[in-house]
């Protein structure tokens, strides 16, 4: 290496904007490879990190990204079952135990240990990053860095939420959320032969989520969702999948659902909203929260992506753009993703 900076978006404390400056060149560790980021996606996580958000907050400073994209330079001690030169991902579950009981039981996304990428450990917003390497994504051959990006994070989230929905293939399935993680979560239940409803509360994510493949959408802000479902699906959807950042929508959730159906939260807006008992006993749902996905989804997730099933809608944007960038993700105006090309 002949470098020992190079440029990264950094909170500095929480708040709104990045600076974006030069930090170290960090030093592969046991199980660890040095990176060269050829892109990363922007998540709204990566929005809530910077806000500090959430009850468990990262430590500024610190750099945010969990879709980055790269090419291994450098191996740190040890050995690894990935080369330098190939193309690798850092993503949320950026390390785990491997050991505790949530590990042993394929929960490790659960792990008691777990590092999380541009949370606890540095991200993929900067030139340079390091993975785990049992950990890491492993790249289809050929990939766009920029389009295959959001699989590593918003792509393989919805691909878990919608495994653990139960729903099945001729059912319904609601996305509630039509961003980076509702879009894709579209393709994904349209592949699995779900039939799918999009709900948003902009009309240009509702027309995005049409031409992926949803048959019916509602706009939340002019039409109750939960009469609007109960009507066109005839007794509710038997699955509803939240990525909304707006804790209503997980309100308008069980309204939506039909007797004995399954309700996923992916979405992690701060706040609460009131659930009525009445409902929930006397529909029989079941509730549940999703959290990205373990080593095994992703390898799935990417599948599908590699087979030409799924396609995300990415624009890209410079490093220098991240807090323009977060500024259209606050305000809900972002197509699909966008991903920064280093
Ligand atoms: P995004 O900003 O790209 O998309 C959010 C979407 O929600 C937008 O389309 C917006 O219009 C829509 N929305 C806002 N209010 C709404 C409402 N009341 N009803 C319906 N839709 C509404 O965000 P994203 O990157 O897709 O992330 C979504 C959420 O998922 C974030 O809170 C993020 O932290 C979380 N997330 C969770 C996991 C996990 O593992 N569970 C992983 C990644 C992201
Ligand atoms: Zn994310
Ligand atoms: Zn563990």
């Amino acid at each position: 290496m002949t470098d020992t900076m190079f440029r990264a978006a950094v909170v500095e404390e929480f708040g709104p904007t990045l600076n974006v400056r030069d930090v170290e060149m960090p030093t592969p560790g046991r199980h660890q490879a040095l990176v060269k980021v050829q892109a990363s996606g922007i998540c709204h996580t990566d929005l809530h990190a910077a806000e500090g958000d959430w009850p468990v907050k990262a430590a500024p400073p610190f750099v945010p990204g969990h879709e980055g994209v790269g090419e291994v330079i450098e191996l740190g001690p040890g050995n690894h079952t990935v080369s330098v030169g190939d193309i690798v991902g850092n993503v949320w579950l950026w390390s785990a135990c491997g050991t505790c009981e949530h590990c042993r039981t394929g929960w490790e996304t659960l792990c008691n240990e777990a590092e999380y990428g541009g949370y606890t450990v540095d991200g993929s917003f900067g030139n340079y990053m390091l993975v785990d390497t049992r950990y890491c994504a492993r790249i289809p051959e050929g990939a766009d860095p920029v389009e295959v990006a959001p699989i590593l994070c918003a792509g393989v989230t919805v691909y878990k939420g919608l495994k653990v929905s139960e729903t099945k293939p001729g059912q319904f399935m609601v996305i509630s959320g039509v961003g980076g993680l509702g879009h894709i979560a579209v393709q994904y239940a349209v592949a699995l032969g779900m039939r799918v409803i999009a709900v948003d509360i902009a009309d240009d994510k509702l027309e995005l989520a049409k031409r992926h493949g949803a048959e019916f959408v509602v706009n939340a802000k002019h039409a109750d969702p939960a009469e609007a479902v109960q009507e066109y699906t005839g007794g509710g959807s038997h699955g509803v999948l939240v990525t909304a950042v707006h804790p209503q929508a997980f309100g308008q959730a069980i309204g939506m659902a039909r007797k004995g159906g399954t309700i996923v939260f992916n979405g992690l807006p701060p706040g609460d909203f009131p659930a009525p008992i009445f409902d929930i006993v006397f529909k029989a749902l079941t509730i549940r929260g999703s959290l990205v996905g373990t080593r095994q989804d992703l390898e799935e997730a990417l599948d599908f992506y590699a087979r030409g099933m799924i396609k995300p809608t990415v624009a890209e944007c410079t490093l220098d753009d991240v807090n323009a960038v977060f500024e259209e993700l606050r305000h809900g105006k972002v197509e699909g993703r966008m991903s920064i090309r280093y």
